[in-house]
């Protein structure tokens, strides 16, 4: 189920092609200035890029979504670029109109030309059946100008849009290295994860870490799952442990991941970690542990206390897998950054393979100079939990079609 059956770049010509690649270089951005605050996610297609150097380059990615405060142009994105590669960069301040396509069609090799935030055509944020994204006019207006399209964007991939999948339904297509090298990490992890392998699952959002823990737990392919953040105050009231009012609120309308939660704990109770203490802001105090017998009756809880940092710190390092995704605790609060730093910081300190995902997480590993000690650090969020709870990401599915596609037109001949 992993080994996927698409072209990559080395299965195709690109030399002089007029190639269409989508990547996801939505990137944080600072509020107000828009200065683009981590570059990961650019220098992650660095390597398309280099694999591309003689064909002419159509480049496309969005940024954030309508209504969002860094929902913005890619110009600043496209002047980063160009640090990455050895391309001439240019930038068109339009997606599909009549502007664009005047530039796409003078675009030469060795040039790249980044299209702006795809989003600003309404329809590039529908999500819908590859049989209605072909019709878009997105697709019909694009899709005539490329010879190949190279998918790329392996954070977007569980998003069934028009440039993800409606282009890749019509234009011969094929993967880039980042896809590929993604894809790759999260395999090793399906498959056959040198074992103890441990998960470490913070975050404020349950319902993309209850799938993940169901379909790991299933099928036998981890050992230990620590909880942190919002998902650990739902395995604890699951155990029926007391939890404050405020917690309370924060998993009031989660009933049906409890119920889940709860199954869980029936079937694999030796393998769920749940903290065993938790940090609190208290009258005026920074920073207070407490055991989860004793819980405020009140207080948010924003973090693991220490003796649960001190337990998972040595799972994670002697660990021979590891993964993680999402914060342990409220880390943007002063002092509640600790459980996810020391966490973060034992795993990386370990000798196994290791990889973790998340806008949130990655971002940290990489203000704490961290990152290069991790097997893979995903440029993913959405997309990596997705496959480890046993989904299939619609735009690599587009993609094993447009090969089969491919295959039957050249046996055609
Ligand atoms: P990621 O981006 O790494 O995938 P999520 O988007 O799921 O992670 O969640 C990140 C958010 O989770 C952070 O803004 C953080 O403040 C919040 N969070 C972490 N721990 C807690 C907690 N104990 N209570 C409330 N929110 C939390
Ligand atoms: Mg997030």
């Amino acid at each position: 189920m992993t080994d996927y059956d698409f072209f990559t770049l080395d299965d195709v010509e690109t030399s002089n092609k007029r190639v269409f690649l989508r990547v996801d270089i939505n990137v944080p951005l600072d509020p107000s200035t828009h200065l683009i605050l981590d570059d990961t996610r650019i220098r992650g297609i660095a390597e398309t890029l280099a694999k591309l150097d003689d064909a002419k380059v159509v480049l496309g990615s969005h940024q954030s979504r309508p209504g969002k405060d860094d929902f913005t142009s890619l110009e600043p994105h496209a002047r980063v670029l160009a640090q990455y590669c050895s391309q001439d960069v240019k930038f068109v301040d339009d997606v599909i109109g009549p502007h664009a396509r005047q530039r796409i069609g003078k675009v030469q090799a060795g040039q790249v030309l980044v299209l702006d935030n795809l989003r600003f055509c309404a329809e590039e944020n529908l999500d819908d059946r590859p049989e209605k994204l072909v019709k878009t006019h997105f697709v019909r207006r694009l899709s005539p100008l490329f010879d190949l399209n190279v998918n790329d964007a392996f954070a977007t991939a569980h998003r069934s849009q028009p440039s993800i999948v409606g282009l890749t339904e019509v234009l011969p297509s094929a993967a880039g290295r980042l896809m590929q090298k993604e894809l790759k990490a999260v395999s090793i992890l399906l498959e056959e994860p040198r074992r103890p392998c441990v998960y470490v699952l913070g975050g404020a959002k349950v319902e993309d870490k209850i799938p993940v823990i169901e379909h790991i737990l299933e099928r036998d392919k981890a050992d230990k799952i620590l909880l942190g953040g919002v998902p650990a105050k739902l395995f604890l009231k699951a155990m029926e442990k007391k939890t404050s009012s405020e917690d309370e609120k924060e998993t009031a309308g989660l009933q049906e991941y409890v119920e889940r939660a709860k199954s869980l704990v029936r079937k694999h109770r030796d393998k769920i970690e749940v903290p065993v203490d938790l940090a609190y802001e208290e009258k005026g105090e920074k920073r207070l542990d407490r055991n989860v017998d004793s819980t405020p009756a009140k207080e948010s809880a924003l973090d693991i206390g220490a003796k649960t940092i001190e337990k998972y710190s040595k799972f994670v390092e002697s660990a021979a897998t590891s993964v993680a995704n999402g914060p342990l605790g409220v880390f943007e609060r002063n002092g509640f950054d600790l459980g996810t730093k020391m966490v973060l910081e034992s795993m990386s300190r370990g000798n196994g393979y290791s990889v973790i995902g998340g806008g949130h997480l990655v971002g940290l590993a990489s203000i704490l100079g961290i990152d290069e000690r991790f097997t893979h650090v995903s440029t993913a969020g959405g997309a990596m939990l997705s496959l480890l709870s046993g989904q299939s990401l619609p735009g690599v599915d587009a993609l094993v079609r447009a090969a089969a596609r491919m295959r039957n037109s050249n046996s055609g001949k």
